[in-house]
């Protein structure tokens, strides 16, 4: 087992890691930034090291910073958490070069799925439905007009390379097409460097539903359910639950099944998510996450896994702690991802919290690194915590979700609170009739 783990990552998801490594025994290095040095997850682990200034990429994403301060503590391993370089290929190959266990899968794995492009082609290989599209890159504005005309209206743009709900451009019509492909070329390359644009069918009314699987280096794969990340926000997530109100067994035993021949069948090692739309019965792959994913809670929650504890132990080369007989799903989660933002415009709102009172109790899990009188710095993600709420069924989680939401105080900042104290008083989110867009529709927003 590896002995020492760096944790490559800041706020929530570093404590999570800390919080496995210290029960199974292994000891912890944080990393920070100066503008962390008061950070939680500074104060948890067992050691810490500054790596550089506020700036992510002269921290958290300096691959040289992050090797120079597993060199200094003699951390043996690194976790990644979520964002930062926790899909970075060529991290993962730095650290192999310096006999440092990446927890996470192989660096060719991260890189294929990494492109959205080699990533459905792959899929295709694998049996996985994947959305209706085009045949790999689109080079030119007039190949995209054809393949709208052949496919019909309306049409997604996507950057090969996006992530984070970014460089996705829609076309309703023929006479939108011209723009939405320029459009989304340009802007993928001034957000990731890459141009490259595909093209694919826009479903008008599908649920997003993700598979987590797990695999080990001794050939087993098992998935543990899904996750229903419908409600989202400019294509990102903003609650999510387990399981899915629109799957039965059978549904979940056959995406299930395809899902993890296709991980044997490309030998993947560690935990992965396949996300999906699905609409009218059927499934579409969009692309595959090749980390651990903000919402895993959930799926912990149903499941009884530890999925950061077996991702340590499958990067040590143990074998999965259970087969897929092992795994009952009970019960019914949800997670509200809380941001300092403004409920209402969705601007970040950094400063410090002056009160901080999280909900507590049966069923009610929080994954946060703030505290009272904590500065959010203005650097990072806005995400400053995730309420995560387990019940018997999605009617008793419900009603938990609504009493640990009226607990809740955090001042001195503006959050998302407010939003999720309204929408579970919906009739739509009480009866579970929402799609990928009810969320937007709900808001007011146009795409
Ligand atoms: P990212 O990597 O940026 O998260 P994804 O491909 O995973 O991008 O898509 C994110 C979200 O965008 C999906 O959950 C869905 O809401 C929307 N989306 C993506 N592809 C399609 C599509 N073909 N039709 C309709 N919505 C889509």
């Amino acid at each position: 087992m590896v002995s020492k783990v760096l944790i490559a990552n800041r706020g929530e998801i570093a404590l999570r890691v800390i919080r496995a490594c210290r029960e199974m025994g292994i000891a912890s290095v944080a990393v920070h930034s100066t503008a962390d040095d008061n950070a939680m997850h500074v104060r948890l682990a067992d050691e810490s090291v500054c790596i550089g200034p506020p700036a992510a990429t002269d921290s958290y994403l300096s691959i040289a910073a992050i090797i120079s301060a597993c060199e200094i503590t003699g951390a043996d391993a690194v976790h990644p958490g979520y964002g930062f370089l926790s899909e970075n290929a060529k991290f993962a190959d730095i650290l192999a070069a310096h006999n440092i266990t990446f927890i996470g899968p192989k660096a060719e794995h991260i890189r294929i799925m990494g492109d959205k492009i080699a990533a459905k082609a792959r899929a295709i290989e694998l049996g996985i439905p994947v959305v209706p599209g085009s045949d790999g890159e689109v080079k030119t504005a007039a190949e995209a007009a054809k393949i709208g005309a052949d496919m019909g209206y309306p049409v997604l743009v996507k950057a090969a390379s996006g992530g984070g709900g970014r460089g996705m451009k829609l076309a309703m019509t023929e006479a939108d097409m011209e723009t939405a492909f320029s459009t989304a070329r340009h802007e993928a390359k001034t957000a990731f460097g890459d141009d490259a644009v595909y093209i694919e069918k826009y479903l008008t009314t599908p649920r997003h539903i993700e598979i987590q699987v797990v695999c080990d280096a001794h050939g087993n794969a098992v998935h543990l359910g899904e996750r229903d990340c419908s409600l989202q926000r400019r294509h990102q997530k903003v609650l999510e639950e387990a399981p899915s109100s629109v799957l039965d067994e059978k549904s979940r035993a056959a995406i299930g099944k395809i899902v993890t021949d296709a991980m044997q069948g490309m030998n993947y090692l560690g935990v992965g998510t396949i996300e999906f739309l699905f609409e009218n019965g059927e499934f579409y792959f969009i692309e595959m996450n090749t980390r651990l994913q903000v919402e895993h809670p959930i799926t912990e929650m149903i499941t009884g896994v530890d999925l950061v504890r077996e991702q340590i132990r499958i990067a040590s080369g143990e074998r999965l702690s259970f087969t897929q007989d092992d795994i009952v799903l009970s019960g019914h989660a949800i997670e509200c991802r809380i941001n300092a933002e403004n409920p209402e415009t969705f601007v970040p709102s950094p400063g410090t919290i002056t009160a901080y009172h999280a909900p507590a109790g049966l069923g009610v899990r929080m994954d946060s690194a703030v505290y009272a009188g904590y500065p959010i710095p203005p650097y990072y993600d806005s995400l400053i915590g995730k309420l995560i709420i387990y019940g018997d069924d999605r009617q008793s989680c419900i009603m938990r979700l609504k009493r640990a939401l009226r607990e809740f105080v955090i001042d001195g900042v503006d959050t998302t609170l407010p939003l999720f104290a309204r929408l579970v008083e919906e009739e739509d989110f009480n009866t579970a009739n929402y799609d990928i867009h009810w969320l937007e529709n709900y808001l007011g927003m146009k795409d």
